[in-house]
């Protein structure tokens, strides 16, 4: 019935596909997957998988996926466009695009704003779904528009990056199936130059201070190295990359509740300098820090676990090799209910997870 509705919409049908192979957990178990290499086939695809009702799931690079064992029920959607376009004044792509090429073309062609965006692994369409973020940076930021075909009217139109509620990893377009982005485009700063560097311990690499700028390139160089350090750029031999990046996001709370955290983290750990940093609503824990601080540490809990820590990063959920989602579920509960029953913070998942939940 699925081969019959999409015969003529450009996607190629695959049926019974493991969707561990599409994932950078390389966990999920099977789906029909319809790959779609145009803009066009996507939106034909999309619309008519709609219009039957037909489950559907977008997925992209599949690096902020934790989908369940069962797979899942209903069409798979690869966004598995690839063209990308740089002008005067910034950069369009198309939504599949490999988001680290898209960086990696613009620093070449001397434009400076993504560099400390180098290294994420994913598609460019979906940097604005989580806005994603990296070393004091998010897109939201640099983003002029975004295409979107509205899957409640069917229509393709462009966005402002106004209408998209963008916040700490989230936007109006995560956790929702009614549009689905098609390219993006980012206004971007000709002098080569970077953005004003904000993480300490970039600006440290590069000799820099708070707020200066360096030529882009150095700084895509200098981000690079920082996060292969911390296993953040995948690397198929290594399995602390077998990962969805940072699994949870860093807790804001209001400044009352912040008071009573660093109460219980006195209490418990006996420390005074707690990471924390301002945010418009409170104040932001570092979740790596707690992490650590309620008794977990890299690489926990250690072979023969299927599913541990990074031994790079206590933010990380990693794949050892045999994991099934479900190992990486208890994992995640362990070191969410650790967390919650010493600092009363309850950590909730960075990733989107499908057929599965914490
Ligand atoms: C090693 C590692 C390091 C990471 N580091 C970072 C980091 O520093 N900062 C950060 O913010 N993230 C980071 N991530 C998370 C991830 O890379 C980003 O969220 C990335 O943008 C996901 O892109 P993707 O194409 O893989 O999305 P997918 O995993 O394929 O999809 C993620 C979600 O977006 C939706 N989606 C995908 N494409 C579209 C589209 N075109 N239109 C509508 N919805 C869509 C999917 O349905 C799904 O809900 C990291 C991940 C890994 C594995």
């Amino acid at each position: 019935m699925v081969r019959d509705l999409l015969v003529e919409t450009g996607a190629v049908l695959r049926p019974d596909v493991p969707l561990a192979e599409l994932t950078t957990l390389r966990v999920g178990g099977p789906a029909t997957v319809a790959e779609c290499d145009s803009t066009a086939a996507l939106v034909a695809t999309v619309r008519a998988l709609d219009a039957a009702e037909v489950p559907t799931l977008i997925l992209a690079g599949g690096s902020n996926l934790l989908i369940g064992d069962d797979g899942f029920d209903g069409v798979v959607v690869r966004v598995a466009t690839s063209r990308v376009r740089i002008d005067a004044d910034g950069v369009l792509a198309e939504a599949g695009a490999v988001w680290d090429t898209v960086v990696a073309e613009t620093v070449a062609a001397g434009f400076g704003g993504l560099e400390c965006l180098s290294g994420i692994p994913g598609s460019a369409g979906a940097t604005p779904v989580q806005n994603v973020g990296a070393y004091g940076v998010e897109v939201a930021a640099l983003l002029r528009r975004v295409r979107l075909l509205d899957r409640v009217e069917g229509t393709v139109r462009w966005a402002e990056p106004g209408e998209l509620g963008f916040g700490y990893r989230t936007s109006v377009l995560k956790h929702r199936d009614d549009a689905l982005v098609l390219e993006v485009e980012f206004a971007l700063d000709p002098s080569g130059r970077s953005a004003p560097l904000r993480y300490r311990e970039l600006a440290g690499g590069l000799g820099a201070r708070d707020g200066d700028t360096r030529p882009a390139a150095d700084v895509r160089a200098e981000v690079l190295r920082l996060r292969a350090g911390k296993g953040m750029v995948l690397d198929p031999a290594d399995h602390d990359t077998w990962s969805a990046g940072s699994f949870f996001t860093n807790p804001v709370v209001s400044a009352e509740r912040a008071e009573e955290v660093r109460a219980a983290v006195l209490a418990h750990v006996g420390e005074v300098t707690i990471p924390t940093y301002p945010d418009p609503n409170g104040v932001k824990f570092s979740a790596g820090w707690l992490i650590e601080r309620a008794g977990f540490a890299k690489g926990y809990p250690g072979p023969p676990a299927r599913a541990t820590l990074s031994t790079k990063h206590t933010l990380a959920l990693t794949n050892r090799g045999e994991a099934r989602a479900e190992d990486l579920v208890s994992l995640a509960r362990t070191v969410r209910a650790g967390v919650a029953e010493r600092f009363g913070i309850v950590l909730e998942p960075e990733p989107v997870l499908v057929g599965i939940t914490l």
